[in-house]
């Protein structure tokens, strides 16, 4: 097992017994995150759905499907990237997470993010844009390529909407699929 796996998997250690907040009363499972442990891309996501809950992995339902063909568009696999969201347990009836929830559920993937220390991060949906970039609106700052300073690195963000929002609208999937085009030429797979 390499070290970065070792330590992951200590993280969703802490995070399958974490009482932080009482997001885990009604879940099945936690959903720590699922990936390469060694990945330079890392998608982050809102928060476990039905199916995610079902199964303690992220986005298995209908949006997983969609970032699965997004992520072929551009040849990459999801063997190769790691996939997490920043709350780890799922919120009843898929409502938005509370601010309180998210503060208390935000350290877990920034120590993930600080063990992978992946060269690129794709957002999925506002939620996870505004983890990194509180005042930024999606549809504003979709496709564009962004830097930051945080877990003492320099981190390229590239934010896209939410999968779920590409299921429900026809011009938000056409977005997400340019977007993922230029992600793929930013990083030389088309
Ligand atoms: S959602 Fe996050 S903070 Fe809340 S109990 Fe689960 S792991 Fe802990």
């Amino acid at each position: 097992m390499s070290t970065n796996q070792a330590k992951l998997q200590y993280l969703a250690g802490l995070i399958s017994s974490c009482q932080k907040c009482p997001l885990f009363k009604a879940a099945t499972h936690p959903v720590p995150g699922h990936g390469n442990p060694n990945a330079d891309v890392v998608l982050v996501g809102e928060a476990p759905g039905y199916f995610e809950d079902q199964q303690g992995l992220p986005f298995v339902g209908n949006s997983g499907k969609l970032l699965n063909k997004l992520l072929d568009s551009i040849r990459l696999s999801r063997d190769e990237v790691f996939v997490a969201n920043i709350i780890k347990h799922r919120p009843p009836n898929n409502r938005s997470p509370l601010p309180s929830e998210i503060l208390s559920c935000a350290p877990y993937l920034k120590a993930q993010l600080s063990v992978i220390k992946p060269k690129y991060i794709i957002t999925l949906g506002r939620f996870a844009l505004n983890y990194f970039f509180p005042a930024d609106s999606i549809s504003r700052v979709h496709g564009q390529v962004k830097n930051i300073d945080q877990i003492g690195q320099k981190l390229t963000i590239i934010p896209v909407y939410h999968p779920s929002a590409g299921l429900r609208n026809g011009s938000m999937l056409k977005a997400l699929q340019q977007d993922f085009l230029s992600i793929g030429k930013l990083l030389g797979k088309i």
